[in-house]
């Protein structure tokens, strides 16, 4: 991790945190993790590193090592930090990625995990604000291997893929089938998916075509069409 990630917090709080968003409190949300669900180490190990308490308004800092979704502004939720974990487990799992596309910025906290566990990553937002805020914390703390497009997200990216992952953090009824076709060979799409009850699944792009497993229930905000 960079030392700007340890050492830098945008002028506001330190990175490292105090109280309620100290070292101690994030380890004992990532060790409450570790014994809830089969998870990826190298996933659990950058979460610990990653200050979630600056992805968020400074009035919910002190709530950000607990294990729930908070508000960031706008309707919309920074993920719980189970379900960071497990998409995140899920998409990783298999062959290295080199470039993955995440749709749906929001906080951009699930976007620094990603990036620090693969060497590209693509994210786009369609609330201008949200983007705006998350590029600002993404470059406080150091991570630069991150292209922020401000745009609605729900027929991907065409234009920087394919991707080796796509990760939906907004939940469409139907998956749209853009977002598959962007996928390189060999890629993963992890994805809630549904209106009122949502699945969360995973897409495998093989040389016979594509693979779907579900992988349990989800609770995403929606995705929506256009920008704002
Ligand atoms: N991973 C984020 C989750 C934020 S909530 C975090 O942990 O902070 C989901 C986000 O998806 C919201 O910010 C919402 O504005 C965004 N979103 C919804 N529909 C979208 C679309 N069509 N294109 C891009 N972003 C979208």
């Amino acid at each position: 991790m960079s030392d700007a990630l340890r050492h830098t917090a945008g002028g506001r709080q330190d990175s490292a945190g105090i109280g309620m968003t100290s070292q101690r409190t994030r380890d004992r949300l990532i060790d409450a993790l570790e014994q809830m669900a089969q998870l990826d180490p190298r996933v659990l190990e950058i979460m610990r590193q990653i200050p979630r308490h600056l992805f968020m308004d400074e009035a919910l800092a002190s709530r950000a090592y607990e294990n729930v979704s908070l508000p960031i502004g706008h309707g919309q939720t920074i993920s719980h930090p189970l379900t960071v974990a497990r998409m995140t487990s899920a998409l990783l799992q298999g062959p290295p990625m080199r470039r993955v596309l995440e749709i749906g910025t929001g906080s951009g906290y699930q976007t620094a995990v990603l990036a620090a566990l693969v060497p590209e990553v693509v994210s786009i937002e369609r609330i201008a604000a949200l983007a705006g805020r998350a590029r600002r914390v993404l470059r406080d703390i150091g991570v630069r291997n991150v292209a922020l497009v401000v745009g609605d997200g729900s027929r991907g990216l065409p234009d920087k893929g394919p991707y080796d992952g796509i990760l939906v953090t907004a939940a469409p009824a139907i998956l749209p089938p853009a977002l598959a076709e962007q996928l390189a060979d060999g890629g993963r799409l992890v994805a809630p998916v549904g209106d009122r009850e949502q699945v969360l699944r995973r897409l495998t792009h093989t040389a016979t075509g594509l693979t779907e497993e579900r992988l349990g229930d989800a609770n995403f905000v929606p995705l929506r069409r256009g920008r704002c």
